[in-house]
């Protein structure tokens, strides 16, 4: 099924985000992991790229897998960076063959050993437009409430977002943010522009103190004074900060639900305990259990 095609303005759309095993691992370590996720019930399960395409083949194999054992629609990360066209072909086709219907279409980041050139897709959207003239995918895009980290300014990144939808994207997924009021004021924002396409929120559960650091390093997200208290507190007892965590990623993620937010992505980090422990909070408020059940 498209993406495109499951959005309801009366209901936001659940979504998780799952890594592939690496190179080096067998593909079957990551079946029990979206075994478990999909008894949850998601609207749909995105599968990332490793940088550079490290896990090409298994992105490829995973995004199929989970369209294969279930009804849930898969959404195959892809990064264009460091391929040239007909890399991005075979991949393009292979995810064709194997069924899966949508694709988000990301530029990816620079590699640290230095970056050569690669034949006209230096920006997301030259991939999207690929994508869009001569493949008939679903395509999402990233979008980012604090701007992505190269761009100068909020401004100037919003008017980069709009070239890319009118690229060809249907739909974006959010960098993960911590405060609800930074996504409000961006699609605010965005919309101001006529960006109208859905926006899926990212949330990310905080489970460790590691975790935090690695994310603020790797996105520049900002941390409001609430969770920087809670990392305060709670950095030496892992149980009481995982708790604390999960309570926090809830709250949120009801708060954008009452907002009538277009979908919630979960970055799950394959932790099917801590997402279970999530969405069953939200059940009723999902409306995946009648009131009966939920009592
Ligand atoms: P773009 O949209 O191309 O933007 C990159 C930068 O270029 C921005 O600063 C933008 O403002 C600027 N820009 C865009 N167009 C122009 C233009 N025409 N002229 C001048 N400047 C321009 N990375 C992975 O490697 N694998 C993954 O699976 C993965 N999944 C992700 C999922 C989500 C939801 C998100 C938010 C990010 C993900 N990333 C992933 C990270 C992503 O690859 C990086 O953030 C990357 O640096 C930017 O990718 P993009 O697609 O947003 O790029």
């Amino acid at each position: 099924m498209y993406i495109r095609d499951m959005f309801d303005k009366e209901k936001s759309l659940i979504s998780l985000e799952i890594f592939p095993p690496k190179k080096e691992s067998k593909i079957e370590t990551i079946y029990d992991t979206i075994f478990k996720l999909k008894e949850l019930r998601p609207d749909f399960i995105s599968v990332t790229y490793g940088a550079g395409g490290s896990t090409k083949d298994t992105t490829i194999d995973v995004s199929s897998f989970i369209h294969r054992i279930s009804n849930v629609p898969s959404l195959a990360h892809l990064t264009c960076l460091t391929s040239n066209k007909e890399e991005l072909n075979i991949t393009l086709d292979s995810l064709h063959k194997q069924g899966v219907k949508n694709i988000l279409a990301l530029r990816g980041d620079y590699p640290l050993e230095g970056y050569h050139e690669n034949h006209g897709f230096k920006y997301a959207s030259d991939l999207v437009k690929h994508i869009k003239e001569n493949y008939d995918f679903c395509i999402g895009g990233a979008c980012y409430p604090e701007k992505h980290l190269e761009c100068e300014s909020l401004h100037q990144d919003i008017d980069n977002l709009k070239q890319k939808v009118d690229s060809g994207v249907e739909f974006l997924i959010s960098q993960l943010f911590f405060d609800n009021n930074l996504f409000y004021e961006y699609k605010d924002k965005v919309r101001k522009k006529n960006i109208n396409v859905p926006i899926l929120a990212g949330v990310l559960p905080i489970l460790n103190k590691n975790q935090v650091k690695r994310i603020i390093e790797l996105t520049g997200c900002s941390l409001p004074k609430k969770i920087k208290k809670i990392i305060e507190k709670y950095e030496h007892s892992p149980n009481a900060l995982r708790e604390a965590g999960l309570a926090y990623a809830i709250e949120q993620i009801i708060d954008l639900l009452s907002w009538d937010t277009d979908g919630i992505h979960i970055y799950t980090m394959n932790k099917p305990k801590a997402t279970s422990h999530i969405l069953n909070n939200i059940k009723a408020i999902r409306g995946v259990v009648c009131d009966e059940c939920a009592c």
